[in-house]
This record gives structure tokens, C-alpha cells and sequence, in this order.
């Protein structure tokens, strides 16, 4: 079981030196589980969650390791995107709406783009986009969809030159990745000067966080680092950016999306989208400020 894992310092400050938070509710066989989609679904699975005793960043220690986490993106298949798109569009309208206050019609590189919806905005508005993704899946249906151009590999692993780029995005990301200062000094490196970084990820200290506590449908064995609006200034502030202040977008939901861990659990789902309810329901699109979910912070370089 031991080389399934792989044990980390603190993914910000480096630092070995935590107190246990959560342990894992996982058993070996949850490790063979395909990733999918989830739709705020309380009660998943999750590893052992940590605290560290210097920065105070939540991170998952230890966790799968870092190149079979990989593989498994590199694999996922994007067949909620029907789902998901409606709602995906209608927030993308205010993320982009948010962007321009600061950077207009500029080059916009967005990392972990998935199946493009915030791109194709983005695209329509002016920017000239450019995304990376690692589900090829995920990446072929935004190139099919809205003809974006997207590279289908690790962040890590692209060649772009320093100060290339406008706007960096980040949407639902850094919680993902393994070593998350690593990506966001690279993404310091290819910002032009006077650049700007946008990251949103889930906030351990949000109100939904406080109400469901380890329920909280964000606490999944996918998630590895859980930020809250101070941690993710610091972490950014390590990767070398400042000026940071902590902005809130129109985030949206479906009723269907809503709907769908009800319906799996009483073993009634099936493919709802493509059924007269199903879509009725999906466009039935509910904005909530996404303050009550996530943290989002700008910084500049
Ligand atoms: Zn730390």
C-alpha cells in the first residue's frame, strides 16, 4: 500500500511539521476508482487532511503519488459536459466580466481550461487564449465545441518563454495539484511584468465549509490542498506575487446539477440530460456569489 503514496512538506512553506486534522476514510480498493465529476456530492472520500503548524495551509498528507494523480487526469473522460455546460457558460459571463475591470483584450493563458467554457468566453470577448489541459478528453471536446487552442499536457511540462503572457487563470486548480508553489513560480516566470494572476480555489473557511464540515462535498480524494482566502495570499506571495486583494464572481448552478447526487442515490440516474425533465432542469441555472464556496485572489507580478 505504501507505494501507492508518496508523503510531502508543507506544499507552501516546505516545512515537516503538522498536526492531523482528518484521517482518511479511504480503504486500498478506493484507490482503483476512476475519477468523475461530482456534483456537490457531501460525504465522498478523502485522504488524511493536515495543518501545518507554520503557514497554516490544510494539505493532504500522504497522498497518491504525484505521477499516477497525473495519469488519472490525463484519463478522465468529460461525460458530464452536457451537464455542466449551461452553468459553466452562465459563470464564465462573470469571470470574464471580472477580468476585464483590471486586463482588457489582452493574451490569456488558463490552466487546467477542461472542456473550455471559460476560454470560449473569454475568446468571444476579445482575448487571445491559450490553454493547457491534461484530459486529451476534456481538451477535444473544447477544440471540437469552440475551436480553442489548447495543449494537451502538464503544466510543467510546457516550454513558454518568460514575460509571454497578459493574464494567467487558474479555475478550480491548485487544490488539484501536488506541488502547487512549483506551478504558480512558473506562472510568475511567463507573466509579462504587470501581469495578472487569477486564482479560485475551494475555501476551507467558506460558509458551506463551516456548515457541512467534513461533509463538505470539496473534502474528495481529489482535492490535496485546502486553501482559505489568507493561505492562498500567502502562497502566492511565495511565488513572488504582490498587490493581492481577494475579489468574488457570480458562480452558477444548475437544478439539474443540483439534482444529480439525489438521483444517484436513489438509483434513478440515468443520462437525465438527454430527458425532457433533465433538460428542463439544466437550464433552470441558479447564480450564487462563489464567496460562499471558493476563494479567488488576484495578485500582479
Ligand atoms: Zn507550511
Amino acid at each position: 500500500m505504501d507505494s501507492l503514496f508518496e508523503y510531502r512538506n508543507c506544499p507552501n512553506c516546505g516545512k515537516d511539521d503538522f498536526t492531523v486534522l482528518l484521517e482518511s476514510n479511504m480503504k486500498e480498493d478506493d484507490f482503483q476508482e476512476d475519477i468523475a465529476t461530482v456534483y456537490m456530492l457531501p460525504g465522498d472520500k478523502y485522504g488524511r487532511h493536515v495543518k501545518c503548524r507554520n503557514c497554516q495551509l490544510i494539505y493532504v498528507n500522504p497522498i497518491e503519488k504525484a505521477g499516477k494523480i497525473n495519469q488519472n487526469y490525463s484519463e478522465r473522460k468529460n461525460v458530464d459536459a452536457s451537464i455542466i455546460q449551461e452553468s459553466r457558460l452562465h459563470a464564465a459571463k462573470s469571470q470574464v466580466g471580472l477580468i476585464k475591470k483590471y486586463k482588457n483584450s489582452t493574451s490569456l493563458l488558463d490552466i487546467g481550461c477542461g472542456e473550455g467554457f471559460f476560454l470560449s468566453n473569454a475568446s468571444k470577448t476579445g482575448y487571445t487564449t491559450k490553454g493547457i489541459e491534461l484530459s486529451q478528453d476534456a481538451a477535444t471536446y473544447a477544440k471540437r465545441e469552440f475551436g480553442l487552442d489548447i495543449e494537451v499536457r502538464h503544466f510543467e511540462g510546457s516550454q513558454f518563454p518568460e514575460n509571454c503572457f497578459d493574464v494567467v487563470t487558474l479555475w478550480q486548480v491548485l487544490e488539484h495539484l501536488p506541488y502547487p508553489l512549483t506551478t504558480l513560480k512558473q506562472v510568475y516566470r511567463i507573466l509579462k511584468p504587470g501581469g495578472l494572476v487569477i486564482v479560485s480555489t475551494p475555501d476551507i473557511r467558506s460558509t458551506t465549509a463551516r456548515i457541512f464540515r467534513k461533509r463538505w462535498w470539496n473534502i474528495t480524494r481529489l482535492h490535496i490542498n485546502q486553501f482559505t482566502t489568507n493561505t492562498l495570499k500567502d502562497i502566492l506571495e511565495n511565488a513572488g506575487f504582490k498587490s493581492m486583494s481577494s475579489v468574488c464572481y457570480r458562480e452558477s448552478v444548475s437544478l439539474l446539477m443540483l439534482l444529480i447526487p439525489v438521483l444517484r442515490y436513489l438509483k434513478v440516474y440515468k443520462s437525465p440530460e438527454n430527458s425532457l425533465y433533465g433538460k428542463t432542469m439544466n437550464k433552470l441555472i441558479m447564480p450564487y456569489p462563489s464567496k460562499i464556496i471558493s476563494c479567488t485572489v488576484l495578485g500582479s507580478k
